[in-house]
């Protein structure tokens, strides 16, 4: 009998396929003495790490682009003649060569974490590389995506960044996992190459691999044994989808023609023409602090006028509006905001931080005024993390005085929603940060699997929040846009402009899928689609209000 397990749907794809699961870590190496002898153990540790490098090597130079840089970065650390000595030294003391590579890489790993930041983050890509290596030495099949000659479901605990960069799109028919929300890294690269899939999904580890399964990312469900009735209804739905996808690249739209600006977040130039290609209006939200994420001093107004102008000149006549630095937690700047905190997501970031230190902010804003005067762009400028109307005064009032004319602010705090009628009375434009706005209204670290299921912006008291953007917008007469990851959900992208959302804007792979189901929908019945999610009483209920009023679901 089909059983069905739901979880959050990422994209609007449905796929069909057995599941196939992706191994989970090894266990840890036991601790007993070896019974070979260091020469043997060191033998043995020499073939695994020359092995698991090009092993890494190889499937770095398949997948090129970023996600090699981050395969030679690995395939160095298992080359890395310091964990090496140290894993021999191990091993001289009686470890088997399992138990060496466990410890010395462990060692490292706490090393890194120690460090803090981007040192931090690069721990995870340690474990990846010391899990291979004991891998090879047991003789186990390596933990990461399983290999398969025919297509197949991918099951997983969660995916590391790296795995998901590197999915052969033509084996993995769609991703299902049992961990993680719809801002996870999972999510956010999944709907980045359009791939299809369901995250958070209680109970799949259970399946045994060869399982026939439906994947339906709209439904947020995972159909397991589907019956003949399901596959059916799959097939009829996947065919429905395709057809609607199938819209012309134009602007964005209602089914009554009230025009819905589809814009690209972007955080480099380098992304201008996948999103022209994708038929982005212009861009929405570019995140300047990705240009410096590695620079340890202030970058200089002309190093930042050559990046600007570089994007703006990608859009000519067109709506640009770019973000000032958003340094802090998830996004730290060693120039900017360095000092320890012991909640980052509360300390000094944002606005507070450029703030803090005003030349910062004024070369930024120079920079920006003079790219904007020598391009066509119709250049906007936007403060992340504003929390109260004194600082929306502040930053608009800065943009105007250094040559930007349209100054706005993100609406990612509480608060600035609360006061949304006076935020907006003191600036040119609101744009609404959800995955912020999500994490602060929850009280869910974004960056933490465990709270994940809380970081949910179908939540009712997040849409209820936008809705006071929506009306403050709509009262004034200013624009209230939409930047976090909630845009790219085609249904929740409805649903945002039933709440007064006047333009959207995501990552251009998700812009398509935006457009065909706005193309669905009238001002009206998005309306009526918002109603029913602010009277849920969570995300998920939310989610489930919607479809009930929607004709078609799997
Ligand atoms: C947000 O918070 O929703 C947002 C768009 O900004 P970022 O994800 O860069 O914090
Ligand atoms: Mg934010």
């Amino acid at each position: 009998m089909t059983r069905v397990l739901t979880g959050v749907g990422i994209g609007r794809g449905i796929a069909v396929g057995p599941a196939l699961r992706m191994p989970d870590p090894l266990p840890e190496p036991a601790s007993t003495p070896s019974t070979i002898g260091p020469d043997a153990e060191k033998e043995r540790l020499t073939g695994a790490l020359a092995a698991t490098a090009e092993d890494i090597r190889q499937r770095g130079e398949k997948a090129g682009g970023q996600a090699q840089a981050v395969l030679e970065a690995q395939a160095l650390m298992a080359d890395d003649p310091t964990l090496r000595s140290d894993a021999d030294s191990r091993v001289d003391n009686g470890a088997t060569a399992e138990r060496a590579v466990h410890e010395a890489f462990a060692g490292f790993r706490d090393m890194l974490v120690g460090l803090g930041g981007y040192m931090a983050e690069r721990a995870t890509d340690l474990d990846d590389v010391a899990q291979r290596v004991i891998a090879r030495l047991s003789g186990v099949a390596a933990p990461g995506v399983p290999t398969s000659e025919t297509p197949f479901v991918l099951v997983a605990r969660d995916l590391a960044p790296a795995d998901t960069a590197l999915l052969d799109l033509e084996r993995v028919l769609a991703v299902v996992t049992s961990e993680g929300g719809p801002t996870s890294h999972t999510a956010i690269l999944a709907r980045e190459k359009g791939i299809t899939a369901v995250v958070g999904v209680h109970g799949v580890l259970d399946l045994t691999d060869g399982t026939p399964v439906v994947v339906d990312a709209v439904a947020g469900s995972v159909a397991v044994d589907p019956d003949a009735e399901t596959l059916d209804r799959a097939s009829r739905a996947a065919e429905e989808r395709a057809k609607r996808a199938d819209v012309p690249v134009g602007p964005g739209a209602l089914a009554d023609g009230t025009p819905v600006p589809l814009l690209a977040n972007l955080g480099s130039a380098d992304g201008v023409e996948a999103a022209v290609a994708a038929g982005a209006e212009g861009v929405g939200l570019f995140r300047t602090e990705f240009l410096f994420l590695d620079a340890t001093t202030a970058p200089t107004v002309a190093q930042q006028y050559t990046q600007y102008a570089r994007l703006l000149r990608g859009f000519p006549g067109k709506k640009v509006v770019v973000r000032v630095l958003d340094a802090g937690a998830d996004k730290p700047l060693s120039f900017l905001n360095d000092a320890p905190e012991e909640n980052p997501a509360l300390g000094l970031r944002g606005i507070r931080a450029l703030r803090a230190t005003e030349q910062i902010l004024r070369d930024q804003l120079t920079a920006l005024a003079r790219a904007a005067s020598e391009t066509d762009a119709l250049v906007q400028v936007m403060a992340p993390m504003i929390a109260t109307v004194e600082e929306t005064r502040y930053f608009t009032a800065l943009a105007h005085e250094l040559g930007v004319p349209v100054a706005g602010v993100m609406v990612e705090v509480p608060s600035a929603a609360l006061l949304a009628d006076r935020v907006l009375g003191e600036t040119d434009f609101a744009s609404i940060g959800t995955n912020d706005l999500t994490q602060y209204t929850l009280a869910a670290d974004r960056l933490l699997g465990s709270v994940a299921a809380l970081q949910d912006p179908w939540h009712p008291a997040v849409l209820r929040l936008i809705r006071e953007v929506g009306r403050a917008g709509t009262a004034l007469g200013k624009p209230v846009g939409i930047c976090g990851e909630a845009a790219a959900d085609p249904l929740l992208a409805v649903v945002l402009v039933g709440l007064g959302a006047t333009s959207l804007s995501m990552s251009p792979s998700a812009i398509a899928d935006v457009r065909a189901e706005l193309l669905q929908h009238t001002r009206e019945q998005a309306g009526r689609l918002a109603e029913a999610a602010l009277s849920a009483e969570d995300g998920a209920a939310a989610r489930a209000a919607v479809r009930s009023l929607l004709p078609e679901s799997v």
